[in-house]
């Protein structure tokens, strides 16, 4: 049985970039890994599209998110943090391990924040440092409206945003909407293993970054700026995961950021068409064209359903986390995806179901699929 990965990171990895992992390990303190370093940074803004430098973390795209806090923030500063899933949650974890003030936006889970909210919090006399979001809230499907929030948060504060998921995948105009940081991952939408983390920083968050007084060292991003600059790492970093990434963002640069963007949006439209024809709903007001979160249906037991579709047909399909744990299915349609791959991760769920006796007849899913495949195809 072949296997598809169709989770919100890790994703499926490419073929080239599997294969840059397997030759033979060499020195990362050599003329030949700089060689493959010094082409990095411009591949990173391209994706990004910024004119910033791009930092590379050896971490979890977790360790971008702390560094975000370390480096721009001080004892005596209050953030302004947005919520509504588990990952816009995890920014208000992390203000509070550091001590960090900070006021809580709880936006419903599956919705997108309210932009006026924001305003007025904003507007309310308090003083921001920071005003830290998402892109693509990966535990509820939801993508966040990061231009009208750059609209609203320019010269105020520093925008963060954590585009882990989001990053190629939904579009993001760093420079073009205000946005001071983006932080994200390898294992996503860069269609790279896990294990590496980015940042880029606008001129005012360097501002930041040289007056920060929270403690911190191995995300010190004043280290990471100044190896970059001559193609190195501070410290020793995840060799073969960058000689994947390398080319793995050859790929995303030969495809062309504007088309990758356009087939993860045709790719999101089929999956939710599909979805919707076997009468299940979605769970995200304003759907990403990341991953699909989807309602289980009344009586059916989601975990059953997510292992007989990875038993039965070799897809796998992530559960809800937390209070979503057992309400929603979540169906990634990110990176290294095509067209067949969402015919057959919708032709699962659809034999999936009715072997578990739900009542739709065969083929209503895909045909549905089809239909949106066959008219967007360039
Ligand atoms: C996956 C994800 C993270 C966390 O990434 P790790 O690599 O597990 O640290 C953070 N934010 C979002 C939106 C994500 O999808």
């Amino acid at each position: 049985m072949k296997n598809r990965l169709m989770t919100p990171g890790p994703v499926p990895v490419p073929p080239d970039s599997l294969l840059a992992m397997a030759q033979p390990m060499m020195h990362h303190r050599t003329e030949k890994f700089e060689k493959v370093m010094s082409e990095i940074p411009d591949a990173l803004k391209y994706v990004f599209k910024t004119k910033n430098d791009v930092m590379l973390l050896t971490s979890s795209s977790t360790g971008a998110m702390e560094s975000a806090i370390v480096n721009l923030l001080s004892p005596e500063d209050r953030a302004l943090v947005i919520g509504g899933g588990k990952f816009g949650e995890r920014w208000a974890e992390l203000c509070k391990a550091y001590n960090v003030d900070f006021d809580f936006i709880d936006v419903e889970w599956g919705k997108p924040v309210d932009l006026d909210t924001v305003h007025k919090k904003l507007s309310s006399g308090k003083k921001y440092k920071c005003v830290y979001g998402t892109l693509c809230e990966t535990s509820t499907g939801v993508t966040h409206d990061i231009k009208g929030l750059g609209e609203i948060v320019s010269g105020k504060a520093l925008l963060v945003v954590d585009a882990v998921s989001g990053l190629g995948a939904v579009d993001l105009q760093t420079d073009d909407w205000h946005v001071d940081v983006v932080v994200s991952g390898s294992q996503k939408g860069l269609m790279t293993p896990p294990g590496l983390a980015f940042i880029s920083l606008s001129d005012p968050a360097w501002e930041a970054v040289d007056s920060a007084r929270l403690p911190r060292y191995y995300f010190d991003l004043r280290k990471a700026k100044k190896a970059m600059l001559v193609n190195q790492t501070p410290f020793t970093c995840s060799i073969s995961l960058i000689l994947a990434l390398h080319e793995s963002l050859n790929i995303i640069r030969k495809e062309g950021i504007e088309n990758v963007l356009a087939r993860h949006a045709r790719l999101a439209e089929a999956t939710r068409a599909g979805v919707k024809a076997l009468g299940l709903s979605l769970f995200a007001s304003a759907p990403s064209n990341a991953v699909t979160a989807v309602k289980v249906p009344e009586g059916i037991d989601c975990k059953k359903l997510v292992k007989t579709i990875e038993e039965k047909y070799g897809i796998t399909f992530a559960g809800g986390q937390d209070k979503l744990t057992g309400k929603i299915f979540r169906i990634a349609h990110l990176g290294y995806v095509d067209d067949l791959d969402i015919i057959s991760a919708i032709s699962a769920l659809e034999m999936a179901l009715i072997n578990l006796g739900f009542d739709i007849t065969p083929g209503v899913g895909i045909k549905a699929c089809e239909q949106v495949l066959i008219s967007e195809k360039i």
